[in-house]
């Protein structure tokens, strides 16, 4: 699938730096569903052009052994869909954010751009492709491809779709990056909790206004009722659709839960594997990694070529090696894996040099005066670029009607945290190491207490830069 877009703001070769691609040069990245590729048809002071091709191997995606919901089939790949998102969220990372390191005024600015998307598929035709795009701005110009109404493709024709607009690159791309799965209305890639923050951040300042708004959420939260009311509430609180998103949820949940049984648990590893990706590491450690099940995910990516798992409980570690099956696993696996035995209550040289640390439901297993000690060893030692924090979410607990008020979750929690004490925990943390902090919710959320799971972010701002 292919991704067009183009300049005649002159310099126009200042695209290059917009998007963080050298016109000169064209580039190939790996993701965890295939290979993109960025070059530059044309490149002038005129006009300059940059295209993203993503090339999907279906192979790579069946064999990957967790975390794709859907089997892959698709019988035309050329067909831009949700892995384009992905694609732009991956490589065109500073861009969708709004930043240039050499350009940030004319990131600022509103530039004539134009994008074409030679294949796309838009569940309600032509008349869809111009309810969404045009209240933003566009021009839109679309094309029947012969090819396809020879191939007999009636239902879901595909259309080459030409998007003119004087906007900012960051708009566009952030409309692109809502509005391609909303186009397919299909089942994409994955929709976890972190697609409704997703949704929210890229839909910024543009889809709480637009006229297509709920269908668009609806659209993109893969109709899955339960994330859509809540990202509804967050965008529009006074809208009745979303008066009482729980109840809403609740109503739909037989429904949902039989078509997709995602356990919180496998939620959260998503949310976590998610960010990991997303912040483009490939060294993780996992420390308080019990029976191993993040590192099952992160085995099952080849991105993630350093995968640690540490933990105080060496019957923990040995389920582990079993469950992972590492002494039967093929070399080039084998090599990338390892485990030890150790406490995060102690300096240790071995959790050094890895990009990201993750402590997965670890922190309300160590009682409050080894925190200071936990936050030496992994902040200031350790220090990698990313630190996933994951820890219930004490507010919710009143959700769960099995649980005495007052009650933990486990027999082992020290303590659980509301949202106000994980955040009360994790800002000054951030500010005094020099981290960036995002507190993300994991699992269904709810109005009023949040969601069940949440999760600190912390991204070494030496790093963002
Ligand atoms: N991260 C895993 C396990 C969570 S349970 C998961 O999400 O499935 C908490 C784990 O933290 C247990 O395996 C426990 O042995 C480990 N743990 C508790 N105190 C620790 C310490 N001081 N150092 C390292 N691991 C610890």
């Amino acid at each position: 699938m292919l991704l067009r877009i183009a300049t005649t703001h002159r310099p126009a070769t200042d695209l290059g730096y917009l998007l963080a691609k050298n016109p000169a040069r064209a580039q190939s990245f790996a993701l965890s569903f295939g290979t993109a590729h960025v070059f530059y048809p044309s490149a002038s002071d005129e006009h300059c052009c940059a295209a993203l091709f993503v090339d999907v191997d279906p192979v790579r995606l069946t064999r990957r052994d967790d975390d794709l919901d859907i089997p892959y089939v698709n019988d035309r790949p050329y067909v831009a869909s949700s892995f384009l998102s992905v694609a732009i969220a991956e490589v065109y990372a500073s861009a969708l954010q709004g930043r240039s390191r050499e350009r940030q005024p004319l990131a600022d600015q509103a530039i004539p751009l134009v994008a074409e998307l030679p294949a796309v598929v838009a569940r309600g035709g032509e008349a869809l492709l111009r309810r969404l795009f045009e209240p933003l701005g566009y021009t839109v110009t679309v094309t029947d491809l012969p090819l396809d109404a020879q191939l007999g493709f009636t239902q879901a024709r595909a259309r080459s779709v030409r998007l003119a607009h004087t906007t900012r690159l960051v708009d566009l791309l952030s409309h692109l990056y809502v509005l391609l799965p909303v186009l397919d209305d299909d089942k994409h890639y994955w929709v976890g909790n972190d697609e409704v923050e997703k949704l929210l951040d890229h839909g910024e300042g543009w889809l709480a206004e637009h006229p297509e708004r709920d269908e668009i959420v609806h659209r993109y939260l893969r109709r899955q009722r339960v994330l859509a009311a809540a990202a509804l509430a967050r965008l529009v609180p006074e809208a009745p659709d979303a008066a009482d998103p729980l109840a809403d949820a609740q109503k739909q949940q037989g429904e949902d839960a039989l078509e997709e049984r995602v356990t919180l648990n496998e939620l959260r590893l998503r949310a976590v594997v998610e960010v990991l990706r997303e912040a483009g590491v490939s060294a993780v450690l996992d420390v308080g990694c019990g029976e191993g099940r993040l590192l099952r995910a992160l085995l099952g990516e080849p991105r993630f070529t350093r995968i640690a798992g540490m933990d105080v409980s060496a019957r923990a570690l040995e389920i582990a090696a079993a469950r992972l099956k590492l002494d039967r696993l093929p070399d080039r696996k084998r090599e990338r894996i390892s485990l030890f035995h150790g406490s995060l209550g102690y300096r240790d040289q071995r959790l050094a040099g890895y990009d990201a640390i993750c402590a997965v439901e670890v922190i309300e297993h160590l009682e409050p005066s080894r925190h200071a000690a936990f936050e030496r060893v992994v902040f200031a030692d350790a220090r990698p670029r990313v630190v996933v924090v994951t820890t219930p979410n004490a507010d919710y607990n009143v959700r769960f009607a099995d649980l005495p008020a007052g009650k933990l979750r486990h027999a082992d929690h020290r303590f659980e945290w509301s949202r106000a004490e994980f955040a009360a925990w994790a800002e000054p943390l951030a500010a005094r190491y020099g981290y960036a902090l995002r507190l993300v919710p994991i699992g269904p959320l709810d109005q009023e207490v949040g969601a069940p799971t949440q999760m600190a972010v912390f991204t070494r701002a030496e790093a963002n830069a």
